[in-house]
């Protein structure tokens, strides 16, 4: 066996349906007693129930959050957190709300109690990002990783199908490339594996019947394992080649992973045979590349790049931007290989 690091994040995990009841003796847990509850105005309700179950324990909302963490909202948040003498902040919903809990914690040491309601996975990271002159700056810092975790898949069971599906792709792209990372390890590799499985079998199910709770239960918790290997191991082309996309070329966020993931698995499936067998298994396909492709056509996902903005002009232009920095990946990284991957995911075949 090799000889590897791993480093355990911190964190406690409640899982289950019905966790949310856990909330009051969570909160005391965490010796706090003015929590600020974050998130979107489209999950008010939701932010107004946990508001209600934390009683006293509760100085205010803040149903403001939006998509990238402006610098705007993560001010006006920590001024908020400020003026209400805030000494919790709560996340309830998605990655932009936990994302700008993170935005006051990194200011203030505020721990964070989450309750996410999507499978971005963010709650299990330590990475922040805020956008300042529509440049998203990310970093990381032990201060941003929330405390405590409340899985609900309850929860979940509104989030529109679409969504569950880009999302439920962009975690298991985290998967995918933890298995290959330059400092993989045997134990994100299992976590990795697991997380890929879990998701492989709910968001089918979750699709073809958004209310299902066992379904909605196994995406929540490979949600939750995909976002811990974030957390953990470097990523590579696929997170470098959507980070283009989305940054200069503006594709939406989760629906870009989801079509490019399995051209990245084709890219590198010589190079990283042993983690390209995981991913197979886990998702019980004869091929990664293949069995990614057919799981997010089967959940829905955006079938190329031209369905998703994509110009043919812009292939040339991306390959290059996404290329002109050297970083780590299991395959070397070209230009003309790039190019043809692009076009590939542009097109939006089945990878051979
Ligand atoms: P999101 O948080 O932006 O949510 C999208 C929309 O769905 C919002 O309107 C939200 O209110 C709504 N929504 C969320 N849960 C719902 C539910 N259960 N029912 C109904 N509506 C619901 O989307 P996201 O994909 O969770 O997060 C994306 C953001 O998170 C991006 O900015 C991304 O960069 C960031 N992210 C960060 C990390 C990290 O480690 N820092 C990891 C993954 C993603």
């Amino acid at each position: 066996m090799k000889p590897f690091l791993y480093t355990q994040l911190p964190g406690r995990v409640v899982f289950g349906a019905g966790a949310l009841d856990t909330l009051p003796r969570e909160i005391e847990r965490l010796g706090a007693k003015r929590a600020l509850v974050l998130s979107t105005p489209e999950q008010r309700k939701q932010a107004d129930d946990v508001a209600r179950r934390l009683g006293d324990r509760c100085a205010g909302v803040f149903p403001k959050a939006v998509m990238h963490v402006p610098i705007e909202t993560a001010r006006a948040a920590r001024a908020e957190a400020r003026r209400l003498d805030a000494d919790c902040a709560v996340a309830v919903g998605g990655g932009s709300t936990t994302g700008l809990g993170k935005a006051i914690a990194l200011e203030s040491s505020l721990p964070i109690l989450a309750i996410p309601t999507t499978y971005a996975g963010s709650e299990m990271t330590p990475i922040y990002g805020i956008t300042e002159d529509g440049l998203k700056k990310t970093g990381r810092d032990a201060r941003v990783l929330p405390r405590t975790v409340i899985y609900d898949p309850t929860l979940t069971l509104g989030l529109p199908t679409g969504l569950s599906a880009t999302s439920g792709m962009n975690a298991i792209a985290h998967a995918v490339e933890a298995l290959y990372a330059e400092d993989a390890n045997p134990v994100t590799s299992m976590l990795a594996a697991e997380g890929i499985r879990a998701l492989g079998q709910g968001l089918p199910r979750v699709v073809a019947e958004p209310r299902n709770l066992e379904g909605r239960s196994r995406c929540l918790y490979g949600a939750w394992l995909c976002g811990a290997v974030l957390g953990s191991v470097g990523m590579a082309l696929h997170h470098k080649l959507c980070h283009t996309l989305g940054g200069s070329f503006n594709l939406p966020h989760a629906e870009t992973h989801a079509v490019i993931l399995p051209y990245v698995a084709a890219y590198n499936r010589v190079a990283a045979p042993a983690a390209m067998t995981r991913v197979a298994r886990a998702l019980v396909a004869d091929d990664p590349a293949a069995g990614l492709f057919d799981l997010a056509r089967r959940v829905g996902a955006p079938a190329g790049l031209r369905e998703i903005g994509l110009k043919e002009e812009d292939l040339d232009r991306a390959a290059t931007l996404a290329t002109t920095n050297p970083y780590f990946n299991p395959r070397p990284v070209t230009r003309e290989g790039v190019r043809a991957l692009l076009e590939d995911a542009w097109l939006g075949r089945r990878p051979a």
